[in-house]
């Protein structure tokens, strides 16, 4: 099963796209945890994405695409994927379909995570990432056992550079312009399917499932 996840940042995908990965036995792939990761291993990628992120930019495509298209095709996508933050442009969109075609394959689901734009800026102030392992929480929504230490591996919890406020603003007009055309090109590719974004994470991931299949 390959599945795409869209969404504005901070509609919760990256949350969904986890559950999928566990529950349907396939990898989770997220760019951005793929360029945060070479971020702190301070690797060349690493040093070119992070001018582009920290100010709620995209990476240009030309550090993007070959990268997932790489990844894709790895043994443990035999069956399947889901990939979270890719696409994020049409021109991505059109060389991952490019790429699937030419290896025989296709997408399953497009799945959209579609909160409005009022609840993204206040629920983006109250995420908070692991600095070591990148896992992600909510002080409200899905907060970990002891305030400020990550669940998984211990490490502190901080309000990453481009969850601040202002780079939220910036991100979510990059989302308007540059990702939301997306929904157009997976309604005419007769994948798209919409969840309402705006309920609690067991619910949004049941309506998931639904469409998924048990
Ligand atoms: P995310 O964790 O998916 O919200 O991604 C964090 C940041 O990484 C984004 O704001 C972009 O700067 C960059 N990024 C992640 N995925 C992509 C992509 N497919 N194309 C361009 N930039 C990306």
């Amino acid at each position: 099963m390959k599945i795409i996840m869209l969404g504005a940042p901070g509609a919760g995908k990256g949350t969904q796209a986890k559950k999928i990965a566990e529950k349907y036995h396939i990898p989770h792939i997220s760019t951005g945890d793929i360029f945060r990761a070479n971020i702190k291993n301070g690797t060349e990628l690493g040093k070119q994405a992070k001018t582009y992120m920290d100010q709620g930019l995209l990476v240009p495509d030309e550090l993007t695409v070959n990268l997932v298209i790489d990844r894709v095709q790895k043994e443990d996508c035999a069956n399947g994927y889901v990939l979270d933050g890719f696409p994020r442009t049409i021109p991505q969109a059109e060389a991952l379909t490019k790429a699937l075609e030419g290896l025989g394959e296709k997408l399953d689901y497009a799945i959209d995570v579609d909160v409005p734009d009022e609840n993204i800026v206040n629920r983006m102030s109250g995420r908070r990432a692991c600095v070591s392992c990148g896992a992600t929480y909510h002080v409200v929504y899905a907060a970990p056992k002891v305030e400020g230490i990550c669940d998984t591996c211990g490490a502190e919890l901080i309000l990453r550079d481009d969850d601040k406020p202002e780079t939220v603003q910036k991100r979510l007009g990059v989302y308007h312009e540059q990702t939301q055309p997306l929904i157009d090109y997976y309604t005419k590719a007769g994948i798209l399917k919409s969840v309402d974004g705006t309920r609690n994470l067991e619910e949004v991931f049941k309506s998931i499932v639904e469409i998924l299949g048990e």
